[in-house]
């Protein structure tokens, strides 16, 4: 069977927690082994972006090659999709000329739905539409199980266009499966109906005091037309600024995927705040997708 690396949903909480486990296995290596720097060697993978990407396509590259594998990287702008080349075709083209992955990202959410069955070797989402993003998903479970150990029980609040946002919709999957309380705050119109029991909305303020990590999200405006909110008025009712954090448990975390807008949905300050893990989700980011990238390709007992 292909390891295709769609959703968190196809993984059972037993393998899902393996994939953090295994994240984790490599976080804790100081210096690259010569074992893992063979893990992968000689296979080749494409990074697929129609989308923008800084932290997850740097990330995926840098992951392969510590697994000793190479990287390919496909730009768009400058190839055949310019002739009219569709994105089935492009993707087939890549697995004729013998890739063994392609790290895949667009903004339309139903196009792996398309692909998933017509492609002959394991494509990993790295990031569909406003569906899922679930190596962020994986990156953002590892940085959890760092700090906290058990994600059983967690309570995560999310603040801001939860709605556009896949990092969410990955969070929530996860959440499900693993038992943790989401609560959702941010302007009314940019929050998703709920549609599981372990999602809430709640009010940012009142929440804050009683979760064990916040993340916070940009407003994605390349996917919808925006608020009736400038950013000073959305920083005052939204933003998370010195104030908001020091109302914050003593042990409580504070999670971004990037990229973030300082002054907008995070103050300046609170970036690197000693709460916040936004630097460590990033570096946690290659060894999420090391294990992801191991796991699709059949390699951990061989
Ligand atoms: N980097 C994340 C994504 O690709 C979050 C964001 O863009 O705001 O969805």
């Amino acid at each position: 069977m292909i390891r295709h690396f769609l959703s968190l949903s196809s993984f059972s909480n037993r393998d899902l927690q393996a994939l953090v486990d295994r994240a984790h296995f490599f976080s804790l290596q100081p210096q690259q082994t010569d074992q893992i720097h063979h893990l992968l060697a000689r296979k080749i993978f494409a990074n697929v972006f129609y989308e923008p990407s800084t932290r997850t396509r740097c990330s995926f590259e840098i992951a392969a090659k510590r697994l000793g594998a190479d990287v390919v990287n496909f730009v768009p702008e400058n190839s055949s999709v310019k002739k009219g080349e569709t994105v089935y075709d492009t993707l087939k083209t890549l697995e004729s000329l013998g890739v063994d992955g392609i790290v895949f990202r667009h903004s339309d959410d139903h196009v792996l739905d398309h692909l998933r069955d017509r492609i002959q070797l394991p494509l990993l989402n790295a990031g569909a539409g406003k569906n899922e993003h679930p190596s962020q998903g994986l990156l953002d479970l590892l940085t959890l199980h760092q700090e906290f150990g058990d994600l059983k029980g967690l309570k995560i609040a999310v603040c801001g266009d939860v709605k556009h946002s896949r990092v969410a919709g990955s969070l929530m999957v996860a959440a499900e499966m693993f038992g943790m309380e989401i609560y959702l705050c941010g302007p009314a119109a940019l929050l998703p109906v709920p549609k599981s029991p372990v999602v809430k909305h709640a009010v940012f303020d009142d929440i804050l005091p009683v979760v064990d990590a916040v993340m916070m999200l940009r407003i994605q405006l390349e996917r919808h037309q925006g608020l009736d909110l400038d950013a000073r008025a959305y920083h005052t009712q939204f933003g998370l600024n010195a104030a908001r954090v020091a109302r914050m448990r003593s042990d409580a975390i504070i999670l971004h995927p990037g990229p973030f807008n300082r002054g907008v949905e995070v103050s300046d300050d609170v970036v690197e705040h000693p709460k916040s893990r936004i630097f460590k989700q990033m570096s946690n980011g290659v060894f999420a997708r090391m294990a992801i990238l191991e796991w699709a390709m059949d390699r951990r007992s061989k």
